[in-house]
This record gives structure tokens, C-alpha cells and sequence, in this order.
């Protein structure tokens, strides 16, 4: 993904057209809404669940597609007055979010917009993440995204709609969240078949010998004797032919895997630390905009507020 800041920058002008400030919490989470199973799979290994890395990397996959994202976007929408305002708004921005993504060099990665018919990964590699036009747009988007919110401050009261399902919405929203989380492991062995992500080669390089790969900003890190290696994404290093950096570093790179221990690096791309700042600022502005959203209401805000007037009938 390009940085959430970009996201939030660039869907937070697309989503101008259909959704008014008074859904700008709901905007926000709409950019974060496809990244979910990806900050699911960093909470996994951070806590260190015992999960089997590569199964968890499918099904956070398959959870990312466009259409689980419409899946997730149908159940959350239950909860709210709105129903399908809310879901146009979080399906639009599910969908410029990943054709956002789909702008960068993502070796062995990508977004799936015709799953599960589908799981060739679709990218248009335009940009590394650290070209002079994301670098751009993540400025412009880190103003955007203050100038939205000292908007959307001002046009009160903040509300997120939320109301308490009656029992269609109940099992809607519980369909589609049961789906959510269940679909996913029975569509996980069609993106490892498509070679997404390397997964296949690297589950099998113990016992095969010669697999192309493509990683993604893979950890490159040097130990204190100078020694670099590579990290898979079952936590394993791997000696490194042809890459010898002098500091530990993220890395996206094409090569073969000669056995389950070694790699050849054919071609390599040294990514910049700051895009994971710029995803921080960017998560904790969405986490503002959605808790002063979620607060309760005073007397104060309904008055002050001629949104307020024009808020939409429960339906
Ligand atoms: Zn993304």
C-alpha cells in the first residue's frame, strides 16, 4: 500500500463526490478498511500467535480483495442508520484504496479486484514508494487530511451513526462478518496456486531447489560482524548472493531461491523508513476522527449543529 496518509489524501478528495463532512469519520475508515488483514497479520506476529506464517499470509490475502472488503463493508453498514450511504462510502473507498495500491512497484504483490474468479494479482507498477510523486502526494495528503479535519471539527455534531440492529440487520451483519472471517479458509490455497506473494516457493524450498521469488519490502539485516541476511516471512534468514548492504534495511527484490537457505539476488530496491511513519500519522488521525466521532453527544453539539437537522431518518 502507498502510506495511509496518501490514502487518506487522495480518497478523502474522491469521496467528496457521494459522501458530505458529516461522514468523514466514515471516509476515514474506509482507508484502512483493505489494510485491516495486514495490520492483523503484524499484530500476529508481534504477539506471536502460533499460526503457520504462510497459511496466515493466504488468508490475509484473500481478506484483502475487493470483494471481502465489500463483504466487510455490507456487515459494518448493519450498525449504522445509514445503511447504504454508509456502504457506498466504504465500498468506493475499498475500491480507490486498492487501485491506489496497485500504482506502486510491488514485486510478488498487488490487489485482487475480480476475486475470488480471479487471483491473478493486478498491479500497474508505476512508482516505488519512495518516488518523487508519492513523496508529493503524501505531503499534500498529510495538509488535506488536517484541512478535512479542522473542517469536519467545525461541522458538528460528529456522529457515527451507529444504532442497534433490529434482527434482518443482525443477521445480515453477522452473515457477512462470519463470512469475512470463515471465507477466507476455504479460498486460501487458489492465491498460493497463483504464485501470490512467493508463498508456494517459499514453502516448498526445502524440498525444491530453484524457485523464483519476489519480495516485497523483505527485512534485510546486518548482525554486528557485518554479516547480511534475509528475512522470509516465516521468520528464517537466508544467505544473500548478489546483495551486500552495509546497514540493515527494507528490500524488495527478485531472485532464486537456490536451496531452503539460500538466495540469489538478480534484483534489488533499497526502500526508504519513512513511509512507516507517514502510515503511523496517517492510522492515528483515522483513530482520532473515528473516537471524537464515537463520543458521546452533548446537548451543546446538537444545538450548535444545522447539520443536525438534516440528519437522515433511521431506516
Ligand atoms: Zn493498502
Amino acid at each position: 500500500m502507498p502510506n495511509t496518509l496518501v490514502h487518506l489524501g487522495v480518497q478523502g478528495l474522491v469521496l467528496r463526490s457521494i459522501a458530505s463532512d458529516r461522514y468523514l469519520a466514515w471516509v476515514a475508515v474506509g482507508c484502512v478498511l483493505p489494510d485491516l488483514p495486514w495490520i492483523l497479520q503484524r499484530v500476529c506476529k508481534r504477539l506471536q500467535i502460533p499460526v503457520d506464517p504462510f497459511d496466515l499470509r493466504v488468508y490475509c490475502i484473500v481478506q484483502a480483495s475487493l470483494f471481502m472488503c465489500l463483504l466487510l463493508s455490507a456487515g459494518v453498514a448493519q450498525l449504522t442508520r445509514d445503511r447504504w450511504k454508509i456502504f457506498q462510502i466504504l465500498a468506493l473507498s475499498s475500491l480507490v484504496h486498492l487501485l491506489l495500491d496497485a500504482t506502486e512497484i510491488k514485486w510478488g504483490n498487488g490487489v485482487h479486484l475480480l476475486a475470488p474468479f480471479s487471483w491473478r494479482l493486478v498491479r500497474f507498477d508505476l512508482f516505488w514508494p519512495e518516488s518523487a510523486i508519492v513523496s508529493a502526494v503524501t505531503l499534500a495528503g498529510l495538509v488535506l487530511s488536517g484541512w478535512l479535519i479542522v473542517k469536519w471539527w467545525r461541522v458538528r455534531p460528529h456522529d457515527l451513526q451507529l444504532r442497534l440492529p433490529d434482527a434482518q440487520r443482525w443477521m445480515l451483519g453477522g452473515g457477512a462478518a462470519a463470512s469475512y472471517v470463515l471465507l477466507p479458509l476455504a479460498l486460501m490455497s487458489a492465491p498460493e496456486q497463483a504464485g501470490n506473494h512467493s508463498v508456494g516457493a517459499f514453502r516448498a524450498r526445502w524440498t525444491q531447489s530453484n524457485l523464483a521469488v519476489e519480495m516485497y519490502r523483505a527485512h534485510y539485516i546486518v548482525d554486528e560482524q557485518g554479516h547480511g541476511a534475509l528475512w522470509t516471512m516465516d521468520d528464517r534468514p537466508l544467505e544473500v548472493l548478489g546483495l551486500d548492504l552495509p546497514s540493515s534495511a527494507r528490500v524488495s527484490i527478485r531472485g532464486v531461491l537456490l536451496d531452503g537457505e539460500t538466495i540469489r539476488v538478480d534484483e534489488w530496491h533499497r526502500h526508504a523508513p519513512a513511509r512507516d511513519v507517514a502510515t503511523a500519522v496517517g492510522l492515528l488521525l483515522v483513530s482520532m476522527l473515528v473516537l471524537a466521532s464515537a463520543r458521546p453527544r452533548s446537548p451543546t453539539d446538537q444545538r450548535s449543529s444545522p447539520a443536525s437537522t438534516r440528519a437522515p431518518q433511521p431506516r
